[in-house]
């Protein structure tokens, strides 16, 4: 089984990093893939610019090897779709493999937003990591019909279904992580050392 957890990665930051490696095992994924987006869809492009952003993830991941990075995204021209890099990865896989695309609440919640956010539901199963207190609102029907509660029934198709995994969250993001560089404070434990360490070398954030 094939994950993808896309994201900006701006920087990736250990609540990136722990919820992947624990779905990765939860899922038992032979594969998981960290999508990063080269010119985001619903907000403004990075000042960061991808290949940049993609550094960074690989010196983060680079004593992980449960986890890979995929730069799909870098090389096609224009806004960065999840349902177009979904669907061309489904096109280089076995028709009957089961893809999961992971995502966070917010990101959940801003769906119906994403282009074609019906047909990402064509590739792939979305699993919605979650924090042990979420509670789902009353899910509309197009997510109600698609809602598997045993996550084992995940396996037996490819796609079309919608999950909700608990997942230990930290609460971290990299917009508090961007604040924390533009005022010169201490960022150490929120992301890692070696992803620092370049932040620092080249600048970035400063402002
Ligand atoms: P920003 O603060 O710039 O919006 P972010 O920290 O939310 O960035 P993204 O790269 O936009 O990071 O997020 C990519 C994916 O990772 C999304 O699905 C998001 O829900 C999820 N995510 C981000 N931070 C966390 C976290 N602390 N715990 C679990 N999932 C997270």
């Amino acid at each position: 089984m094939l994950g993808i957890y896309g994201g900006t990665f701006n920087p990736v930051h250990y609540g990136h990093l722990r919820t992947a490696i624990e779905v990765s095992e939860i899922f038992a994924l032979d594969e998981l893939r960290l999508v990063p987006c080269s010119q985001p869809a619903h907000r403004d492009e990075p000042e960061v610019s991808a290949v940049m952003r993609v550094q960074m993830l690989q010196l983060a991941i680079q004593k992980t090897p449960q986890l890979q990075i995929d730069t799909r995204e870098l090389e096609r021209v224009g806004p960065s779709y999840m349902v177009d890099t979904l669907a061309s990865i489904r096109a280089e896989i076995a028709v009957d493999r089961p893809l999961f695309l992971f995502i966070g609440t917010d990101a959940f919640n801003g769906l119906s937003r994403w282009y074609k956010w019906q047909d990402l539901f064509n590739y792939a199963h979305i699993v919605v990591m979650t924090r042990p207190t979420f509670k789902p609102e009353t899910l509309v029907k197009f997510y109600a019909d698609k809602l598997v509660n045993d996550k084992h029934s995940l396996k037996s198709c490819a796609s079309g279904k919608i999950y909700f995994q608990q997942v230990t969250q930290l609460d971290i993001s990299a917009t508090f992580i961007r604040r924390i560089f533009a005022m010169q404070r201490n960022p150490s434990f929120l992301l890692p050392e070696a992803v620092i360490e370049y932040i620092q070398a080249k600048q970035l954030y400063t402002a």
